[in-house]
């Protein structure tokens, strides 16, 4: 007798769903419209119907007009079979598959690019952090032309609406524009989300770059996601006969959001702006100021890339590299492709890195680039596609500088390794007890962070709250840590007395054991908070993975406008009277695990008198942006810089900001 023996197939690794590569517009032009649909790889997740899956839950209620779409199936086997629906405007369905692929997409990417998985910024409930498991998106959720990331909702609102009249606009008047069919709001927008879950302190704008940083950042990962499309990359290569810096669709985001806002264009393009140094001091809006940073770092995008295909222009053209008139052979459209598309990775997994990187509060654009060098330097020492070089000659001819550097010279853009203090506190760190137990860290989470082991186990749904969790016990470790354990440590073994500990701190820039009266204590009593603990692994092109562990450290100061009241608060002699603003201040550690070593210490310190007077100024200037002057600066319960703020859209006050900008 034959035995039966039970056979169930693997799971897949990718699912694959169909959307549109840019938006619905696309498709009324016939040439682009051969490339407008394209059929994603997602990783593979059971799915319930939304789609709801392990990080994302899309939820169809259309308030506007009181109804409710019913969900999507895409685990549906006639779904299964034709990789979802075909792109269709009509079908609210197909905008839930859209807007869950691409979110998806973008997701993934980010995962790739930092070697671990994300996790949403925590929800506030009385006073405690609440694990986010997933990001909620509303396809349907305003009628206006506007599309934000809420905060507090931990949610994506898209909208939609009429598009104008216009003759000349490619769009039927009166015809209806989904924000939610439109690649690049998707993935600027669950970009800010990402960004809130490693930086939460970027949504404060304590100077120009905060949010134009969040702004910039979101439209790159839009834009270079482009390039890992190559049905669209081939294509547009070949229009081009591969040249980039020509007008193309990679370099343009959310063509028909900008046509309906009556731009006759796309909403913005990282081409065709002249590098001009003097443009950053004098462009304050967000998005506009943001978009210096975008435009340099695809200077150095096309810089790289037309590097890396001069020979294949010499190989094709004799030695000439002068193409002739005409189209270019299929082969060398292949081989300018896959450069193209190495290099756009190279650069993304290069600014999502930058992130670990980067000050805890306070960001400038100079210090994001010194960010991304030092970040690529570690996994890359020797660059040898010159990726470092093209950054910073770029940055160089759009003026963006970091403030305390001599030159813009890769030297000197690496952020320094420990100060003296960085070099005391490595000792403790490195102490055997102490370094057991960061390692402990790694070791536990290592089957949810590296995601080849996780997908041999089989993810389970709960292994990115087992890392929330045990990241936050990490960081009431550290506290303990930075509040008894280190200060014994200093005191006994090292035998610190009290002007070498004021000197360790000042070294580090962080207020740990002697707080002046106008440094913010928290619930806690302590005056300063860790507030993340992650892990960093620097996977080098052997493959050969370091892991760092990233502390970050945050604390305030109560600022006053008036600087005599400052100095007698500070000096404690009168009892501070409610904060005019709150002055953030922290500090980031990375700490290789190896060895306990703290590989570079990145401060912003409350005690620095140049950065307070900065922020003054900052203040008294209402900001420079009108509509921040009036809803965030003005209204002193909204103002994120005050104590006790009252939260509120940061996002959808500046992206409907923008969207009033467009159709003037
Ligand atoms: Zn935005």
């Amino acid at each position: 007798m034959p035995s039966s023996v039970t056979f169930s197939p693997p799971k897949p690794k990718f699912r694959q769903l169909r959307v549109f590569a840019f938006d619905p517009s696309l498709n009324l032009e016939l040439e682009a419209a051969t490339i407008n649909q394209l059929t994603l790889n997602i990783p593979w997740e059971d799915l319930n119907p939304g789609p709801v899956g392990e990080y994302l839950e899309v939820v169809d209620v259309d308030p506007p007009s009181n109804m409710f779409y019913s969900p999507l199936d895409l685990d549906n086997k006639y779904l299964l079979v034709q990789d979802g629906l075909s792109p269709s405007e009509g079908t609210p369905q197909f905008h839930q598959q859209m807007v869950y692929a691409v979110a998806s997409r973008t997701i993934a990417n980010f995962e790739r690019a930092l070697s671990r998985p994300v996790l949403w910024s925590p929800r506030e409930v009385d006073g405690q952090n609440v694990y986010v498991p997933r990001l909620r998106l509303y396809p349907h959720a305003l009628r206006e032309a506007n599309a934000y990331y809420s905060p507090l909702k931990k949610a994506i609102l898209f909208g939609y609406f009429p598009a104008p009249v216009d003759k000349d606009s490619k769009i039927l008047p009166g015809g209806i524009v989904f924000t939610c069919l439109s690649h690049d709001i998707i993935s600027h927008e669950v970009t800010h989300a990402l960004l809130d879950g490693i930086h939460p302190n970027f949504n404060t704008p304590s100077n120009a770059d905060v949010l134009a940083l969040h702004e910039a950042f979101a439209d790159i990962v839009a834009l270079f996601q482009h390039f890992s499309y190559p049905l669209v990359l081939h294509h547009q290569i070949a229009r081009t006969r591969g040249n980039l810096s020509s007008d193309n669709l990679l370099a343009e985001l959310a063509q028909q959001f900008g046509q309906a806002l009556g731009n006759r264009r796309a909403l913005r393009s990282a081409i065709g702006q002249k590098p001009d140094p003097s443009a950053l001091p004098k462009t304050l809006e967000p998005h506009q100021r943001g978009s210096i940073l975008v435009a340099a770092v695809f200077d150095a995008f096309l810089t790289v890339y037309n590097h890396r295909i001069a020979d294949l222009l010499r190989i094709a053209t004799g030695g000439t590299g002068i193409l002739n008139p005409g189209a270019i052979h299929p082969d060398l459209v292949t081989r300018m492709a896959e450069e193209a598309a190495r290099i756009a990775q190279h650069l993304l997994t290069m600014c999502i890195r930058a992130l670990d990187y980067a000050p805890v509060v306070d960001i400038t654009f100079g210090e994001y680039l010194r960010a991304l060098i030092t970040a690529d330097y570690d996994v890359s020492p020797s660059d040898p596609d010159g990726y470092r070089i093209a950054l910073m000659e770029s940055f160089r001819r759009y003026g963006i500088y970091p403030d305390n550097v001599r030159s813009l010279s890769e030297e000197s853009l690496l952020w320094r390794p420990p100060s003296a203090g960085g070099e005391v506190i490595s000792l403790f760190f490195s102490s055997p007890t102490i370094l057991q137990q960061m390692q402990n860290y790694e070791t536990t989470n290592r089957s949810s962070v590296l995601r080849e082991q996780v997908d041999e186990e089989g993810r389970s749904p709960d292994l990115r709250q087992r890392l929330y969790e045990s990241s936050s016990t990490y960081a009431n470790l550290f506290q303990d840590w930075l509040k008894t354990d280190l200060l014994a440590y200093l005191k006994s073994i090292l035998g610190m007395k009290d002007d070498d500990l004021a000197k360790f701190e000042d070294s580090l820039r962080l207020v740990l054991w002697n707080p002046t009266p106008s440094i913010v204590r928290f619930p806690n009593g302590l005056p300063f908070k860790v507030n993340s603990v992650r892990l960093a692994y620097r996977v080098s092109q052997s493959q050969y993975s370091q892991p760092d562990l990233v502390v970050e450290v945050s604390q305030a100061r109560r600022g006053y406008i008036d600087p005599q009241t400052q100095a007698k608060v500070d000096l404690g002699q009168i009892p501070p009277p409610p904060a005019e603003f709150l002055f953030r201040g922290g500090v980031t550690f990375l700490i290789s695990l190896e060895s306990g070593k703290v590989r570079y210490v990145i401060g912003k310190s409350v005690t620095s008198e140049r950065r307070l007077e900065a922020l003054r100024r900052y203040i008294l200037e209402g900001g420079q942006v009108p509509s921040l002057q009036a809803t965030y600066f003005g209204d002193p319960f909204r103002n994120g810089l005050r104590e006790n703020a009252e939260p509120f859209e940061l996002f959808a006050l500046l992206h409907r900001d923008e969207m009033k900008g467009g159709q003037e």
